[in-house]
């Protein structure tokens, strides 16, 4: 420890040993978890502990949207501790009362009262509770393919191999399949016919569940860590249509996909819906302090005003999170960080990826939008068999594991689930930040191309 500072600064070697005795880690095997020390960042990039540089491709869990230590961010976080550093949720103030404000100004239609969480998963948890207390019914409509978070209800939400082990978890969840033309449930060939095939499998869902038990049905707009499926156009319109011909609240989780990661303040502005409840948490803030909520219609609040909300949280409208909220969403609007993710998209991820794929035959499919793209890896083109199996692991795992780690030793921090390889960096990279993290993931692609048959 040095003499002006309260916090320790350790060694790599010293941050592993006292890791490795007593942190737990999330959905890892103690024992195998090797963690990189981390000593800094900045911007698009971090260091290790042994001064090696990243260029960060995966905004650490797709949250950090504004970039590394955006200075404004920091210092308001700082200004709050100085100020009042905690508050219990039943009290005002001033950077609660804004971060809502601004929430609600950049939220679509008459979404305008903000729920806080500290995160995704309670967000999600706490819009279903909503939903089914607003219906009076139970049931919740959740995707295949799908996450919403790790506790007991959002895991049950979740649609991919994450939930298994939590099964059977809550009950009244009934799942669907949403559009993925590339592998399509549907046995569709269009986009079109993905779309109408979708929407026409869910009415016949919600007419033999039976209407009058749905309370909701929750979706991701844009899926994220099962693959950036972009829906068809359509098909969230779709959705909107079919909850209000029965009744059923339309849950939008933009946990990962909104605040600029789109290339829109929430990914259903990109087709013009108003969802009745989105969930929102990661790029409203960057991470910088732990923060979610929901955003909730004004007909939805009116079933609270006169009978309590049985739900809260000691953290909800922490200081400290609203603070980095405020200055986080001033930011985005001062330095145009959507219009930048939405820019980035268009002229150079996705030409850039589309350009990777005529090089490498193990690109099966780019998709995305926004600063949110994934590259979908096969062995065979024509058969499209994934480059690993469905929820791989170990020696099955061995070709996803080799091309991050041909990244990481060029300076490329990816993010890789599955057979896919994503691209989600923050959504201030500079146009040759990007170009420079493609040239690498183009040598490591070879790595993906020695597996292709
Ligand atoms: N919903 C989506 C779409 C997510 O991607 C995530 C996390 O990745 C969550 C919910 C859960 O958020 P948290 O980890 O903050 O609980």
């Amino acid at each position: 420890m040095s003499n002006d500072s309260l916090l320790p600064s350790y060694d790599a070697e010293t941050i592993r040993r006292l890791d490795k005795a007593h942190v737990f880690h999330s959905w890892s095997a103690q024992g195998q978890i090797t963690p990189l020390p981390i000593a800094r960042a900045e911007g698009s990039h971090f260091w290790d502990a042994d001064g090696n540089r990243y260029l960060d491709f995966s905004s650490q869990l797709v949250n950090v949207n504004i970039g590394h230590q955006h200075p404004k961010v920091v210092a308001a976080i700082q200004e709050q501790a100085g100020r009042l550093a905690t508050l219990a949720p039943g009290f005002g103030n001033d950077v609660r009362a804004e971060a809502a404000r601004l929430i609600a100004e950049v939220a679509p239609g008459d979404l305008n009262k903000v729920f806080f969480t500290n995160g995704g998963a309670e967000a999600n948890e706490n819009a279903v509770r909503m939903a089914r207390l607003h219906t009076g019914r139970h049931k919740v409509l959740a995707a295949y393919r799908s996450y919403h978070g790790a506790t007991a209800g959002a895991i049950a939400l979740t649609g991919d191999p994450r939930r298994w082990a939590s099964e059977p978890g809550m009950p009244g969840v009934v799942r669907y399949w949403g559009p993925y033309l590339y592998r399509s449930a549907f046995h569709a060939t269009t986009e079109a016919e993905e779309c109408e095939r979708a929407l026409s499998h869910l009415r016949d869902l919600i007419a033999v569940e039976g209407p009058g038990t749905i309370a909701a049905i929750i979706l991701e707009t844009v899926v994220g860590t099962n693959g950036i499926l972009v829906p068809p156009e359509g098909y969230l319109q779709g959705v909107r249509a079919l909850c209000d011909e029965f009744g059923i609240v339309m849950i939008a989780d933009e946990v990962m996909a909104g605040f600029a990661r789109c290339g829109e303040w929430f990914a259903v502005d990109r087709w013009g819906v108003v969802p009745d409840l989105i969930t929102f948490a990661k790029g409203v803030n960057s991470g910088y302090v732990p923060l979610g909520g929901v955003i909730i219609s004004e007909e939805i609040a009116a079933t609270f005003a006169d009978r309590p909300f049985p739900g809260g949280l000691t953290y909800s409208g922490h200081p400290l999170a609203c603070a980095s909220a405020v200055a986080s969403i001033n930011a985005m609007r001062d330095e145009k960080i959507v219009e930048n993710a939405r820019r980035l998209g268009e002229d150079v991820i996705g030409p850039e990826l589309r350009a990777l794929a005529e090089r490498h035959p193990s690109i099966g499919e780019v998709r995305g939008l926004g600063a949110f793209w994934a590259l979908e890896l096969v062995r065979d083109r024509e058969t499209r068999e994934p480059l690993v199996p469905y929820n791989a692991s170990g020696a099955d795992a061995v070709p996803m594991a080799e091309l991050a780690g041909a990244c990481k030793v060029a300076g490329l921090w990816p993010f890789t689930h599955f057979n896919r390889t994503h691209v989600v960096p923050p959504c201030t990279i500079s146009d040759d930040e990007v170009r420079e993290g493609i040239a690498i993931l183009d040598l490591a692609l070879e790595k993906a191309d020695a597996h292709y048959t």
